[in-house]
């Protein structure tokens, strides 16, 4: 297991593991129950995290969340009418594939 990711939002964390996982990468998402107990918790700790299951996908995974991001409008979910950015093959609200 390595992390490839984290950040404090979470809708992010997931868009980077489904980034991952459409190139066939097992990940594991972790601590995002910890990213709303904000304020209790050092900021470091509550960050949710995206780890990769075999080690040596790890380069590959942050090659994919590296690269730039497709160029294009936003994109409009076809059953909630919420915007997605591009690079993103779901809806980031109601997870409905583009
Ligand atoms: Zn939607």
């Amino acid at each position: 297991m390595k992390r490839v990711f984290s950040s404090h939002n979470t809708v992010l964390v997931h868009h980077s593991r489904n980034l991952l996982e459409a190139e066939g990468i097992a990940t594991e998402v972790r601590n995002q129950m910890l990213s709303s107990a904000m304020g209790e918790l050092p900021p470091a700790e509550c960050q949710a995290e995206v780890w990769v299951v075999q080690d040596n996908d790890a380069a590959r995974a942050m090659d994919i969340l590296r690269r730039p991001p497709p160029a294009g409008p936003d994109w409009q979910c076809a059953s909630c009418r919420e915007m997605s950015a591009p690079q993103f093959t779901q809806c980031w609200k109601c997870g409905a594939y583009r």
